[in-house]
């Protein structure tokens, strides 16, 4: 099969929104009267984002979550992506359960794929997509205030946590062992809640490299510090009432675990019901996890009131 029969069979969907889709030079997207465009793009490499015994199908789910789950971050609505792929062989049975993945997901969050492009290589997976917000109202990493309360959506930790059992680094028993897994494998963007955060939240990030350092992200954006609930925190693994994890095991995937697609998000003290029911609505947990400081510093206190300096670093490609 060539490149262009492998396109028009597993990638070409007619186009629904967008003035041109896949097939031309290139794709055509008139954004609505009064929005604004939010772009961001992901790549996952093998051997460094998944394993290559990963089930194809989950990859291509996993691929455009993590795309969507920065248009969450900023409060923008999923539109349309490109999709830049480089493989090693053509695959038919690979190529269709990766592409059943993918459009799983895109037709879930009606965001339609719209171009890309295709070559002969290393398996790596490259998405941009593209996402609209009302002009002036996407949430940024800068907006956080001092007495902000700070939250985190659903869970943290439990890829990690499957990630450590996959490098042989702890054993889980199975049932936590699936559970982590599908958490590491098939991320739920929160693309519902980050949209029903616009006007309340003052900054908010995604959590794709452990949280310390995406909450960093925020902290040093807005130029303010953190003091974070340790009871609070150690409450936020999905795995968590299911089996006694060590202590320094769970609070390491917490706060540095990375891969966990949630949100992080601060907000004032004033917002709290409006921000329960706006959670409630889209299904959402959300967790209040601390506050932020005027002392630029990250600080953890247990449920005695000590305070800790907050050591765990995050995930870092180059480090
Ligand atoms: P060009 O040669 O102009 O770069 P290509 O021949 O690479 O264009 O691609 C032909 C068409 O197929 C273009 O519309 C491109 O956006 C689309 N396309 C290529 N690869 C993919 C892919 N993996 N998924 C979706 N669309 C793709
Ligand atoms: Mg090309």
């Amino acid at each position: 099969m060539g490149e262009f029969e492998l396109i028009e069979r597993f990638f070409k969907r007619p186009a629904r929104n967008a003035v041109v889709g896949v097939g031309d030079d290139c794709a055509i997207w008139a954004p609505q009267p009064g929005q604004q465009l939010a772009l961001s793009s992901d790549m996952l490499v093998e051997g460094r984002h998944f394993l290559s015994t990963v089930n194809p199908r989950h990859l291509g789910h996993k691929a455009l979550a993590v795309n969507l789950s920065d248009l969450a971050a900023c409060g923008a609505v999923p539109r349309a992506f490109l999709l830049s792929l480089s493989l090693p062989r053509v695959d038919e049975d690979w190529l269709s359960d990766f592409s059943q993945g993918l459009f799983a997901l895109a037709v879930a969050h009606d965001c339609e794929l719209i171009g890309g492009d295709t070559t002969q290589g290393p398996l790596n997976i490259s998405i941009t997509v593209m996402g609209e917000v009302p002009v002036g109202q996407a949430i940024l990493r800068s907006g956080a205030q001092v007495g902000d309360d700070i939250y985190v959506s659903g869970h943290l930790g439990d890829a990690r946590l499957a990630l450590e059992a996959f490098r042989g680094h702890l054993s889980l028993p199975q049932n936590i062992f699936e559970l982590a897994r599908s958490r590491l494998e098939s991320p739920t963007p929160r693309n519902t809640l980050g949209v029903s955060l616009r006007g309340l939240a003052h900054a908010m990030a995604d959590v794709s490299d452990g949280l310390l350092g995406d909450l960093g992200h925020i902290l040093k954006a807005s130029g303010a510090g953190a003091v974070l609930s340790l009871p609070a925190l150690s409450g936020l693994m999905m795995s968590r009432p299911l089996w006694t994890c060590p202590q320094e095991w769970l609070l390491r995937c917490v706060l540095s675990g990375g891969d966990d697609y949630e949100l992080v998000f601060t907000a004032p003290a004033s917002s709290r019901q409006a921000l329960e029911s706006a959670a409630s609505d889209c299904g959402t947990q959300i967790t209040h996890i601390g506050h932020i400081s005027a002392e630029p510093s990250v600080r953890l206190v247990d449920e005695k009131g000590t305070v800790q300096p907050a050591t765990y670093p995050s995930f870092d490609h180059f480090a």
